[in-house]
């Protein structure tokens, strides 16, 4: 089952991903219109999806990506994780983590599938990444049962701006990879039931169509139910909450020399099973020019 948000409200997604049916209609009101309450009732609304006899040609809207929003466009929750990747390690010339590296994509970042990456800065830089929609509240969770608490999987973006990322005393991790459109995600959420094995998807980045990134979510260091069980032993994880889940080798900016981001570059993020992201570069404020203040 696919699922995804569409101008605010939760909508099903049709098997051959051409129509989409708005879900609080089709189900009379029980569920949605918000993805939040999707999530909240994710066990119910999972049981009333497989047995709903939907006609999306009839009752349904043609699919257009670029109404699409996030999947959890509201989590009360963001977790992404660095380092997760035993090739991007290698390439950042740093130690594997004995426990995830965690910090935040704040909620202003977040963005649909299709759209425009304002930058920022000069060095700006791309991270295709796995991400993870809870489902289901989750504490103390082990990584054995982690899957039943996990709603499903999307593709994201975990977009960084390496200057204020690692300028100062302490890295920015959070602050620099959160400016507006540095979080989209989609371009819908896939269930783990639809997938042969849903922790070995082929992931991929392309900036004008070459390629940069290309593994297997199968190198992760902490698996998507290790991430649920590291997470979920320090705090409870929340239906709708969204992990993003680390990023392979190829980023830009520990290349040789560095590469980052410019006006007209074309980012493609395709993961196998899910779907293609796509975010055309553009000047944003601040890049050459004054902010201004009205
Ligand atoms: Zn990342």
């Amino acid at each position: 089952m696919r699922i995804a948000t569409r101008r605010g409200r939760s909508v099903l997604i049709s098997p051959d991903t051409t129509f989409l049916i708005d879900i609080a209609e089709a189900s009379h009101g029980r569920f949605g219109p918000g993805a939040r309450s999707v999530y909240e009732a994710w066990s119910d609304f999972v049981e009333w999806a497989r047995h709903a006899s939907i006609d999306f040609a009839e009752g349904g809207t043609p699919l257009n990506l670029t109404e699409l929003d996030p999947p959890s466009p509201e989590p009360r929750q963001t977790f992404a994780i660095g380092l997760n990747y035993r090739d991007h390690a290698d390439e950042s010339g740093l130690d594997y983590p004995s426990s995830p590296p965690t910090f935040t994509k704040f909620a202003g970042s977040f963005a649909g599938p299709i759209g425009e990456l304002a930058l920022p800065a000069a060095t700006v830089d791309w991270e295709a990444e796995l991400v993870v929609v809870i489902g289901r509240r989750a504490e103390r969770v082990t990584a054995a049962w982690a899957w039943s608490y996990v709603a499903g999987l999307t593709a994201g973006q975990d977009f960084s701006e390496r200057g204020l990322q690692l300028a100062g005393p302490a890295p920015q991790f959070s602050l620099g990879k959160s400016y507006p459109g540095f979080a989209p995600q989609g371009p819908w959420l896939v269930t783990p039931d639809e997938f042969a094995d849903p922790e070995d998807l082929p992931i991929e980045c392309r900036v004008n169509g070459e390629v940069m990134q290309r593994s297997s979510t199968k190198q992760l260091i902490f698996s998507v139910p290790d991430l649920v069980e590291h997470l979920s032993a320090v705090l409870p994880l929340l239906p709708g909450d969204v992990i993003f889940t680390g990023t392979p080798a190829g980023v830009g900016g520990t290349r040789k020399p560095p590469r980052f981001l410019k006006e007209g570059d074309v980012v493609e993020t395709t993961i196998g099973g899910i779907g293609d992201l796509r975010q055309v570069c553009i000047d944003g404020p601040g890049k050459g020019e004054q902010q201004v203040t009205p």
